[in-house]
């Protein structure tokens, strides 16, 4: 196969992966990030002042069912044992989440085994609604409107700036609460945290004699003609230059602040009250249990409409921006020598497993139709 010229757009998960892939394939591989440092939205970076490892962007933990996904990174990283144990304060206390028989019995007093509690929740939950339409009514469906206001309505209201009756019912798909003690966030087989972060396991995945990576480099369309093909992970109404509208984000302000010795005692508590501005705060020492620090790294997160300058972290997808996405994806459909990747080329919310797993395949398409003599196309992964 002749060696071709490849620009992955964005030094995130999805272009490291493609791009380690294409250059294990021979293939001489650029790698393009607009920031100042790689890893995207999974990047960590050790406070200097305290030595604790933050998550720049919010937290990160590794979670999957997927072994080749999980022998991957366990290539480029050593991961220790971390399960994800998340609190919340509402109403004055603090429970356990996912909500679970101690934040049942907790938050009603009570000493209910499993089948008791369910019975219970069934006896909470709203019957009147048959079809629930709405996250609302799905929430008062399955576990009535006490734990629904306490957990659920307050959390919820912040983190998408609208009222949980404007949510479609998809949101809330699965009864949200377990009849168990197990307050394990996942139920994934494999979940830990790289030793030394997230950007040094993806600094060593970029590690190979064929990539080259720019930072503080924008993506500019008149890049494209030096490459035979494209690989972007940039916004998809981005590519476009935004001609038809903005597609839809939540972002993120984090205030961070610094102190000596802990400030919360675990690495997430919610905050479930709408009277308080911040969705959760995260300690980032927490995240490496096995480490040792005097002082302490917190985030306060706040989650707003994004604006044009901002940092996009969770797509919207309601109806208004599928309408948008129906429009950008078709016509990237029609675009030659790119394809569309990651979470922001194709409009989704992507956990890492699945990032890791989608530019696998992607990397794999662009060999088969090469070797097949085929367009390779402009997505692996469709957004809609
Ligand atoms: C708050 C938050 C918490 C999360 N927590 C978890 C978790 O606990 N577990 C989990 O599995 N997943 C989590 N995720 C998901 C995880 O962040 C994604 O799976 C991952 O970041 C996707 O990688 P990516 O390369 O597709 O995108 P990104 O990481 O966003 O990388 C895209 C890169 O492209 C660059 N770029 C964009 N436009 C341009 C341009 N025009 N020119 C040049 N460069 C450009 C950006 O700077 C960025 O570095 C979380 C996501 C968020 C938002």
């Amino acid at each position: 196969m002749r060696s071709e010229k490849l620009l992955l757009v964005g030094a995130g998960l999805s272009g490291a992966v493609i791009g380690r892939t294409l250059a294990e394939a021979g293939h001489s591989v650029t790698v393009i990030d607009k920031r100042s440092h790689i890893g995207g939205n999974c990047h960590t970076e050790r406070d200097p002042a305290s030595g604790v490892m933050v998550h720049v962007y919010g937290p990160h933990i590794f979670h999957t069912d997927d072994a080749g996904v999980w022998d991957y990174v366990n290539r480029y990283a050593r991961f220790l044992p971390y399960k994800n144990q998340v609190k919340t304060t509402t109403r004055g206390s603090v429970y356990s989440l996912p909500i679970n028989l101690h934040t049942i019995n907790q938050f009603f007093g009570r000493t209910l085994r499993p089948e008791e509690a369910a019975a219970f929740i069934e006896d909470q939950a709203d019957t009147s609604i048959e079809v629930p339409e709405s996250f609302e009514e799905q929430a008062l469906r399955f576990v009535g409107r006490d734990l629904y206001e306490a957990f659920l309505k307050g959390y919820t209201m912040k983190q998408w700036g609208c009222a949980p009756s404007e949510l479609p019912a998809s949101i809330l798909k699965r009864l949200p609460v377990r009849f168990t003690y197990d307050d394990n966030y996942f139920f994934h087989r494999f979940q830990g945290m790289p030793e030394d972060g997230y950007t040094a396991m993806i600094t060593r995945i970029l590690d190979h004699p064929g990539i080259c990576v720019l930072l503080d480099t924008p993506f500019e369309p008149g890049m494209a003609q030096d490459f035979d093909h494209v690989f972007y992970a940039g916004p998809l109404d981005g590519w476009f230059g935004y001609d038809a509208g903005r597609l839809g984000y939540r972002t993120l302000d984090f205030e961070r602040f610094c102190e000596r010795g802990d400030w919360q005692g675990c690495a997430v508590m919610n905050y479930g009250d709408v009277t308080v501005p911040w969705t959760r705060i995260t300690e980032h020492k927490y995240f490496a249990p096995w480490e040792r620090h005097d002082e302490t790294v917190c985030y306060r997160e706040y989650s707003r409409a994004a604006g044009p300058g901002d940092v996009p972290y969770y797509p919207v997808r309601l109806v208004a921006e599928k309408a948008l996405l129906g429009d950008y994806a078709a016509r990237a459909a029609e675009a030659e020598r790119v394809t569309f990747v990651g979470r922001l080329g194709t409009y989704r919310y992507l956990d890492m497993d699945v990032t890791i797993r989608e530019a696998m395949d992607t990397a794999a398409a662009f060999l088969a139709a090469r070797t097949a003599r085929k367009r390779v196309p402009a997505f692996v992964h469709a957004p809609l």
